[in-house]
């Protein structure tokens, strides 16, 4: 079962440097990280212009689908004929982190109605499920698809009771708070696999 916002709570503080901050994580990094600090204060980056976008992983041009090619099997939660779940290898900041893929590689909009009705019954099913578990207070269902051109929806278990982690920004406490233990982390995974098992497919967690 996940750990409470006191556990949590405890954890971050127990991590962080003597002024009570955690360190900032690599997406301060990233290109696309959208803000800066100048003199002080923090502001919106200058907007770079536009260029031709890169061609994304398992687009054509790009770099080879790594989901096609060696989806890594310890990764996997569950699975059935056209659905993979997984998870990230280990525990991040939040409880719980999965991402659903299709089987075939096929990116949002490409699902016949068939695939487009399983989409959204599993994501329904598995919202209920990481929902249900003590102390989750929302799951957010993303998809960028950004990265990778194969289908993917990220799910997003934030905790109940620390209010400074909510909305979009959960996604980005996600990668500050300190990972969470991975025991408790593995518990929840064979939960969420079996019970999401009870509709079809296979466990794997
Ligand atoms: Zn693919």
């Amino acid at each position: 079962m996940p750990e409470s916002a006191a556990e949590i709570y405890a954890r971050a503080v127990e991590a962080a440097g003597a002024d009570g901050r955690l360190p900032t994580p690599p997406i301060g990094d990233w290109e696309v990280f959208p803000w800066e600090a100048v003199d002080g204060a923090v502001v919106p980056k200058v907007l770079a212009p536009p260029t031709e976008p890169a061609p994304r992983t398992g687009e054509e041009g790009g770099p080879p689908c790594g989901t096609c090619g060696d989806l890594d099997p310890a990764t996997v939660v569950w699975e059935d004929e056209y659905w993979v779940l997984t998870h990230r290898g280990a525990p991040s900041g939040l409880p719980l982190v999965l991402t659903l893929w299709t089987r075939e590689h096929l990116d949002v909009g490409d699902l016949d109605d068939d695939l487009a009705s399983q989409l959204g019954r599993i994501s329904n099913r598995l919202v209920r499920i990481m929902h249900g578990l003590p102390d989750i207070g929302r799951v957010h269902v993303n998809r960028w698809g950004d990265g990778s051109a194969h289908l993917h929806l990220w799910f997003f278990a934030r905790p109940r009771g620390l209010e400074a982690v909510k909305g979009s920004y959960a996604v980005e406490w996600d990668e500050i708070l300190p990972p969470g233990p991975e025991d408790v982390w593995r518990a929840d995974l064979h939960t969420v696999a079996a019970k999401l098992a009870n509709w079809g497919g296979h466990a794997r967690a």
